[in-house]
């Protein structure tokens, strides 16, 4: 972690948390946080589209924010089942995650329809967090660094700076209990860092939040956000508990 970058931790809530029990776990938060330190992290969490209003209702006013789990790449017409930037913008939404890798492998997202969907997210004022990661059989046969590459350069094509965060989610490690070890996920992080700077500029990619997701828990984010180009964790499974979700916020600002 860079101190010159605010830390951020995500939950990604997946399709859990009916709105009522959403509406329950964010009063709950919102107790148990108090008045956030002025170094607490950035906390975003990604609930359920159903569950977005409540917790836009209990949490506007504080210092979390929310964000979509998705979105599609136009803003309105005939796309049965799919929501848009203008949508989750209306609802207070900061955010939206694109291309986790569960979209990828169960509902045919590509790197191609994750660039439509940055862009998608940028015309609506939603910074887009980036979810890119290699399977285990890439990570094996050391096509990481590649992989990761081509994601990025399909899905963050051109050159015009947006407001982006990228996380680095090997699929290996998500839903596993297997994490990448710190300097695993340093490397990874270094690369997309400078990848960034590449791309846009130095000076963009030295400002730009790189998180790691795959099995965070209380007990392994010190040390995976003690890497200097780890600003923050998107977390599945301990953002749905209340007791590990707080621990996690807790950790970075310890
Ligand atoms: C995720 O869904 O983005 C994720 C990282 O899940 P988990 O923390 O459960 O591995």
């Amino acid at each position: 972690m860079n101190r010159a970058r605010r830390p951020v931790i995500a939950g990604n809530w997946k399709m859990n948390k009916t709105a009522s029990e959403a509406a329950q776990f964010c009063r709950d938060l919102k107790a148990r946080l108090g008045d956030p330190l002025p170094s607490a992290p950035e906390v975003i969490l990604f609930p359920p589209f159903t569950a977005l209003p409540a917790v836009a209702h209990e949490m506007n006013g504080s210092a979390v924010a929310w964000g979509g789990q998705n979105l599609h790449w136009e803003e309105s017409g005939a796309f049965t089942g799919e929501i848009s930037g203008r949508f989750l913008a209306e609802l207070g939404c900061r955010h939206v995650l694109v291309g986790h890798s569960e979209r990828r492998a169960l509902f045919g997202e590509t790197d191609e329809t994750c660039g439509r969907k940055v862009a998608a997210a940028v015309r609506s004022d939603l910074v887009p967090v980036l979810c890119c990661g290699e399977s285990p059989v890439e990570r094996d046969a050391g096509y990481t660094l590649s992989i990761i590459q081509a994601q990025l350069d399909t899905a963050l094509m051109g050159s015009a700076e947006i407001p982006v965060v990228v996380a680095y989610e090997p699929v290996w490690a998500i839903g596993t209990g297997r994490n990448a070890t710190p300097e695993q996920a340093q490397e990874v992080h270094a690369f997309i860092r400078q990848w960034l700077a590449g791309r846009f500029s130095p000076a963009f990619g030295a400002a730009a939040r790189v998180l790691y997701g795959g099995s965070v828990k209380p007990d392994n984010v010190a040390d995976l956000m003690a890497q200097p180009d780890v600003d923050g964790a998107l977390v599945g499974g301990a953002s749905l508990d209340l007791d590990s979700f707080v621990k996690l916020v807790r950790v970075p600002s310890a």
